[in-house]
């Protein structure tokens, strides 16, 4: 790999850092808009609104899209870029995160002409929150075995059954849906086949979304119910039987994502030795949190490695395998570790939960420590991607998986 950037590459990252030295620190300044440090809530959701709205007038919100639908055709290499600049400025959330890295690209790959002019802008510019639905009760690492059923009759579909730890579904407008529309292939031990993929418009009657309060208190994912949803032909996202493509491509877009989330650790990690430094110094002077600070560092920058190793081969037209199940365990372990090591470092204070007065960074560390049990679970659980390595890439025997 030559670490060296392209004159092409300098220039995206000179104007990315330009655009953000403009237009953030006015951004953050303002009082309308204040973080409150929620996930959920009305007031960040209006925050997260605005930034994007904001990262839209630039053409910074989805830079991995086509130009010619608002985005940058942006390089494999320019995306780890964006990733980086913007966790070094520590931007703001987004408000579609769903829409833009994985249900934008999709509708790009295999929506028709009138699907793309009907819902890219919507996803691009904030007017819309989206959310992906594929869980079920009996489908989650073993995905395929989806049994939410989407019936044709006429022009229309009949949707029953019941999605679950569907992400901010209660602050959707619309969603991208994995269905069965044919029920007999789990049957006939073809369960990858016979699914479709859907978008839904949220408001449709018989969709019922039951928020669940997670432990860290925020009501974040959901259960979506289906009652006799009657949905029009042309919500299908490619045709009949595609949706086990439609939605590895999704997921496709999600592990990437989840690789350029190394970035946002290594942020994370600096931030935290600035507060420590201010609520707990004598914290950084203990040999056994010096050392787990070190260990935390160095497996950031070999992650970092990993995937700068993926990009290369994705870069020479070769497969990143299999550096992208490597790099989505070592991500979850990472960011559960950098967790605990944050509420060690900063003692009592770092205890404090969100809406206390002395709590420290409006109890960021706190709830990161409660919400980062998710990284090992969503986007494939850990074990399942330890299989994913032992099985293609190690290629040891079967019995010595962990199945
Ligand atoms: C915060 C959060 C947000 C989410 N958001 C969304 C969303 O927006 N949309 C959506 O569709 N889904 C979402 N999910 C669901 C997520 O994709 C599933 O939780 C995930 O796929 C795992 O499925 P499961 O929970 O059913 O666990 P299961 O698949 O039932 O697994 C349970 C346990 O068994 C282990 N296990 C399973 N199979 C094997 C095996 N073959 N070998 C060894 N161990 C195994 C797993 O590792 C895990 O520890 C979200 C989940 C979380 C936690």
């Amino acid at each position: 790999m030559d670490f060296a950037l392209a004159a092409e590459d300098e220039a995206f990252r000179d104007e990315l850092r330009s655009w953000l030295d403009e237009h953030l620190p006015p951004f953050l300044a303002s009082e309308e808009l204040a973080d409150d440090a929620g996930l959920s809530g009305e007031k960040s959701q209006r925050r997260r609104a605005a930034w994007q709205r904001l990262l839209h007038t630039g053409r910074w919100a989805a830079v991995h899209w086509p130009e010619e639908y608002g985005g940058r055709s942006a390089t494999a290499m320019q995306r780890i870029l964006y990733s980086e600049i913007m966790a070094e400025y520590r931007t703001p959330g987004l408000f579609n995160p769903n829409g833009l890295w994985q249900i934008g690209p999709m509708i790009i790959a295999w929506g028709t002409e009138e699907q793309k002019a009907r819902w890219l802008p919507s996803i691009l510019d904030a007017t819309d929150h989206w959310c992906q639905g594929f869980s079920e009760p009996d489908a989650g690492n073993d995905l395929a075995n989806l049994r939410t059923t989407a019936v044709r009759d006429g022009d229309r579909y009949v949707v029953n059954g019941q999605k679950t730890w569907i992400s901010t579904a209660h602050l959707a407008r619309w969603g991208l849906f994995l269905l069965r529309t044919d029920p007999t292939a789990i049957g006939r031990g073809a369960k990858h086949e016979g699914i479709t993929a859907f978008i839904l418009d949220m408001e449709t009657p018989g969709i019922e979304t039951r928020p669940l309060r997670d432990m860290a208190g925020e009501e974040m994912f959901n259960d979506v119910f289906f009652d006799d949803v009657s949905v029009p032909v042309d919500s299908r996202l490619g045709g009949e039987g595609e949706g086990w493509m439609v939605a590895m491509g999704t997921l496709g877009h999600e592990r990437v994502g989840i690789a350029g989330q190394v970035s946002l650790l290594a942020a994370d990690l600096r931030a935290l030795v600035m507060t420590a430094r201010s609520v707990n110094p004598d914290a950084l002077s203990d040999p056994a949190l010096r050392e787990r600070l070190a260990r935390a560092w160095t497996e950031i920058e070999l992650t970092r490695l990993l995937t700068v190793r993926a990009l290369s081969k994705i870069m020479k037209g070769e497969k990143n395998w299999p550096e992208v199940p490597f790099a989505k365990l070592q991500w979850a372990t990472l960011a559960q570790t950098l967790a605990a090591l944050a509420v060690d470092l900063l003692g009592p204070a770092g205890l404090l939960a969100r809406g206390g007065p002395d709590a420290v960074d409006r109890g960021k560390w706190t709830r990161l420590y409660a919400f980062q049990r998710y990284s090992s679970i969503g986007g494939g659980s850990s074990e399942v991607q330890k299989n994913i390595i032992a099985d293609r890439a190690i290629r040891l025997p079967g019995q010595a998986r962990l199945s």
